[in-house]
């Protein structure tokens, strides 16, 4: 079973959706994750996946899109969308320090706020870091994220941070950019296969002209064959341990 553990094509507009759909079915890709970015988009990922028996829902608020409409009761808010089946992970959620980055502290209550929200509901987590793994690490501690199954998404990393995320029970998602890479690629190399998963994490790019060089769940393809170059073993054995620590995460 070939899984697409985090994207956000409720993004796509109709006419790339379906674009995106038939070249997912051609290449036989059994399951998307939608993550949502905001509660609007949330709802968006909900609705998609009520449409496409192959597309599954992810509900949470995106650091960086904390500020981009009313989070009052957003908690609460989530908890509606939690309670449809198609509903099976709450992401993306996470730490993100770039210039101009949402306050720390709110983003450090965010993140902590909706890690409790997947304990209590017993389910998994997708989340984001960039420039802030260390802040990262003492929240997956503190908020035990070891008791829920969780994974990094878009893991670009050292192996130290790597590491650390496996000692707290976290799956690493690998998404493109090892395949070009090399450090990145030599860090994965090392890491335990029964630990990772795999991800497109596709979004509509419209600053790619060509529609074609558009990221799709298609391509996990591309990451899977990476990855038994580097590993040494056969796309289909690769495809099958990535395959069962997915739908151990999802619980299918
Ligand atoms: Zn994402």
């Amino acid at each position: 079973m070939l899984i697409d553990i985090h994207t956000h094509i409720q993004q796509f507009s109709d006419k790339d959706l379906d674009i995106l759909i038939n070249n997912s079915r051609f290449k036989n890709i059994d399951l998307i994750i939608a993550a949502g970015t905001t509660l609007t988009d949330s709802t968006k990922a909900l609705e998609l996946a009520n449409n496409y028996n192959e597309i599954y829902a992810a509900v949470g608020v995106h650091p960086q899109n904390i500020h981009d409409e009313s989070t009052d009761n957003y908690i609460a808010k989530l908890e509606k969308l939690i309670q449809f089946d198609k509903t099976i992970m709450i992401s993306e959620i996470g730490l993100d320090l770039q210039e101009n980055s949402v306050d720390i502290k709110l983003q450090r209550k965010f993140f902590s706020e909706q890690i409790n929200l997947a304990k209590l509901h017993h389910l998994p987590t997708a989340f984001h870091v960039r420039n802030a793994e260390k802040e990262a690490i003492k929240i997956i501690k503190s908020e035990k994220i070891n008791e829920i199954k969780s994974v990094a998404h878009y893991f670009s990393g050292d192996y130290q941070y790597a590491k650390e995320l496996l000692d707290n029970g976290v799956f690493i998602s690998i998404a493109k950019p090892f395949l070009r890479d090399e450090n990145l690629s030599s860090t994965i190399k090392k890491l335990p296969l029964d630990r990772l998963v795999i991800e497109t994490d596709s979004y509509p790019q419209y600053f790619k002209k060509n529609r074609t060089r558009w990221t799709e769940p298609k391509d996990l393809y591309i990451i899977l064959e990476k990855l038994s170059s580097i590993f040494q073993k056969s796309k289909e054995e690769i495809k099958e341990i990535i395959s069962d620590n997915s739908k151990y995460i999802l619980s299918i």
